[in-house]
């Protein structure tokens, strides 16, 4: 699974990048997703409930 962070609706508040650093980075003022490795799914999966504009989405 991956998670990808939309780049229009994201407002790089960082909240993803440190709760969930494995899976999300911050690249100047927007957040990337990277590959959730299976034992991170389901905090992947609580981090996206969290970010405050739900620009988070897991993918198969
Ligand atoms: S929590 Fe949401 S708005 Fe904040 S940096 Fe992550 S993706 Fe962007």
């Amino acid at each position: 699974m991956k998670a990808v962070v939309n780049q229009d609706v994201c407002i790089g508040c960082g909240m993803c990048a440190g709760d969930c650093q494995v899976v999300f980075e911050l690249n100047g003022d927007k957040a990337q997703g990277k590959e959730i490795p299976a034992d991170l799914v389901d905090k992947a999966k609580e981090t996206a409930a969290n970010c405050p504009v739900q620009a988070i989405e897991i993918k198969d």
